[in-house]
């Protein structure tokens, strides 16, 4: 939302400081004969200004609370005329600082004047749509350098069956398939003693390291583990079943990595169906690994999704994304996009 003066409260445009060194008049009878402020001298006939090296000799209050500087007469010049041609000018300059260059559309106040859009002249909306683009490309980018792990086999797809009590892992990777079940505190116990439980969980571990080392993967913190939600979450209750100390080998780092975030800024759908890019909310209950069914399923609509990303083909983000539904806003960064 901006936020907008209303008129009245409105701070005046030419709000000045008092000037220091001059004398301060705050009435117009106390002004010396002969000084005149920029506005009378320009409406003097034929129209007056400063010349190039006029001090103001005084200044003297106005609106209450601003002081205007006054210029002897002696050492003010007579403004050259503007042209009809250089007025023209001027005001299709002044109007077009009004319109976005994006959209050609115009923001108004609240009495429907269109109001200046600064320097890079773009509107309110098509900014917020810009900032959207701008995390859909970042989105973009990390995934391709997750899927660029994955070709190299330094990074694997994982879920697991229940992030906060796991019992079944499955991995992927370019020559990786493993799908194991975990150790549960209530498997009845081969020979009886936790010991040994602890032993057969730690086994378990050691076996899926075997399996990762095999299929050429590093088996320490150099592995990256991509999953779609709770990562953090997933790789301390792994580390929980495996009844180990603390996460050590492929579990040690921080180099597990949630998709969905990712995936929701990437995607752009907006929450509560809202298209106008001023209320635009990201919808972060997108998931397209959700299909029910095998955890092996879920884990390669994971593979897909990163693909999406990476591919980051037009149609396949949300029809509702600020961009694709108001594309003149990143017209310019199209083109750009385009020529790489
Ligand atoms: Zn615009």
């Amino acid at each position: 939302m901006r936020l907008r003066w209303g008129r009245s409260d409105m701070p005046s445009r030419d709000y000045r400081a008092p000037l220091d060194g001059v004398p301060r008049y705050t009435r117009w009878e106390q002004v010396p004969k002969g000084w005149y402020t920029r506005t009378q001298l320009a409406r003097m006939d034929p129209p007056r200004k400063p010349g190039p090296d006029a001090k103001p000799r005084g200044q003297v209050l106005y609106h209450g609370n601003s002081y205007a500087p006054l210029y002897a007469l002696d050492d003010t010049v007579t403004k050259r005329p503007v042209s009809p041609a250089q007025r023209a000018a001027l005001d299709r300059a002044r109007e077009l600082q009004r319109v976005c260059r994006l959209c050609d559309g115009c923001e108004t106040d609240e009495y429907g004047d269109p109001v200046p859009l600064g320097k890079g002249r773009v509107c309110g909306p098509c900014e917020r749509v810009r900032r959207n683009y701008v995390l859909h490309l970042d989105s973009r980018e990390f995934a391709r350098v997750l899927r660029e792990g994955l070709r190299a086999g330094t990074a694997v797809l994982a879920a697991v069956d229940n992030p906060a009590r796991p019992q079944r892992l499955v991995m992927t990777g370019s020559a990786l398939r493993l799908d194991v079940r975990l150790p549960s505190p209530n498997d009845p116990p081969p020979s009886g003693s936790p010991a040994a439980r602890e032993k057969q969980a730690q086994e378990t571990f050691a076996s899926i390291t075997r399996r990762l080392a095999g299929a050429g993967l590093p088996t320490d913190g150099m592995l990256t583990v991509i999953c779609w939600q709770d990562a953090a979450l997933i790789r301390r209750n792994l580390a929980g079943a495996f009844h180990l100390p603390q996460p050590s080998g492929w579990l040690a780092e921080h180099t597990w990595y949630s998709l969905d975030v990712w995936y929701g800024r990437w995607y752009a759908a907006p929450a509560k169906g809202v298209l106008d890019p001023l209320r635009f909310s990201h919808d972060w209950g997108v998931n397209p690994t959700d299909v029910g069914g095998d955890l092996a399923d879920r884990v390669h609509a994971l593979g897909l999704a990163l693909d999406a990303m990476a591919d980051d083909h037009p149609d396949t983000v949300s029809p509702g994304a600020p961009w694709i539904t108001r594309p003149a806003a990143i017209s310019d960064l199209h083109a750009q996009q385009r020529s790489r």
